[in-house]
């Protein structure tokens, strides 16, 4: 039987101890830690990611600060509000929720964010170290994939791995992490030549590439281990409930891997865990604490 990576239990896990952590810290540190999010525009989705943030903030005990702009602000207001954010000392951590209206020069609004604070792993300065294998705040998606696999103890060292997505918020430094851990990655896109053939060499397939059902059994190798990162919401008539869905046919792919995460509940709850572990990592830097959170920032 496979075995299921699932990333809804084990960030529950690691939330109880980030709850353990900052209730034992606080009279130190004399506050709780704060993240503040901003929120550009009305895209639903981007609604609902910033509420699961905000949940997941209040169940360990961190204090949430939801910034909720109009798509009709200007860049250099926004530009504005983030430098007095970079300087407000109850935050400890700072992201901008993605995607914003075009309008707005995305990549220059998050090089405003202090790297200390860029709790989305997202700013030159946090991306430059990750490439030079540097400790750092590092980009929660891919952050949670490779505590996944370790909490399985499923090897990254010398294994084949291949990477669908070349994206600055996934593919790119997952790629990277995999790689400092010794991993051989393969990173692919769209313009890839072969991709199935590719795929089909992969000990451990990441699935990024944001297109519904693209990976079958035929792209994966036996005994694989297959973790999709795509999470796509179909509709199959406007009467029905939206069915959640990931890039990987799941059904079809399972009874050949070795292991495999859920969708939902394997990379997301692990994407808002890791967020909470940047924020926490920020707050006990700044109080100089004792951590023992260094072994989940890979
Ligand atoms: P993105 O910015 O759209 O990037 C997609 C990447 O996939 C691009 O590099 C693209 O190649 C590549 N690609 C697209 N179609 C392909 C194909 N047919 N074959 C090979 N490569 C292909 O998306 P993203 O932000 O990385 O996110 C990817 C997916 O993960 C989305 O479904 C997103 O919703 C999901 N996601 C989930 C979480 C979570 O917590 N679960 C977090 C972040 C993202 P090019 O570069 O050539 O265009």
């Amino acid at each position: 039987m496979s075995l299921k990576l699932d990333g809804k239990k084990l960030s529950l896990e690691i939330e109880e101890k980030l709850n353990n952590y900052i209730y034992i810290n606080k009279t130190m540190a004399k506050r709780n830690p704060g993240l503040a999010v901003i929120r550009i525009g009305e895209d639903p989705a981007s609604g609902v990611y910033v509420k699961n943030k905000e949940k997941a903030c209040s169940r360990v005990g961190i204090k949430s600060f939801i910034f909720h702009l109009k798509d009709t602000v200007e860049q250099k207001e926004v530009e504005q509000l983030i430098n007095k954010l970079n300087l407000d000392k109850d935050i400890d951590g700072m992201l901008l929720q993605l995607p914003i209206p075009n309008k707005f020069d995305e990549q220059r609004l998050i090089s405003y964010i202090n790297p200390d604070k860029d709790v989305d792993g997202l700013n030159e300065q946090n991306i430059g170290k990750l490439v030079k294998n540097e400790s750092a705040m590092r980009s929660c998606t891919p952050a949670g994939i490779v505590n996944l696999l370790r909490s399985q103890n499923i090897k990254i060292e010398g294994k084949n791995i291949v990477v669908i997505g070349r994206s600055l918020l996934v593919g790119k430094p997952l790629s990277l992490m995999l790689l400092n851990l010794n991993g051989t990655v393969t990173m692919t896109h769209s313009k890839t030549k072969n991709l199935k053939k590719i795929c089909k060499e992969a000990d451990i397939l990441i699935a990024a590439a944001g297109k519904p059902n693209l990976i079958d059994s035929s792209f994966v190798k036996d005994g694989a281990v297959i973790i999709d990162v795509g999470i796509h919401r179909l509709t199959s008539s406007e009467k029905s409930k939206p069915r959640l869905c990931g890039d990987v046919l799941l059904g079809d792919v399972i009874p050949k891997v070795f292991a495999y995460t859920p969708v939902p509940g394997g990379v997301g709850p692990m994407t808002v865990t890791m967020l909470l572990v940047n924020t926490i990592f920020s707050w006990q830097k700044q109080f100089g604490l004792s951590s023992n959170l260094n072994d989940l920032l890979p």
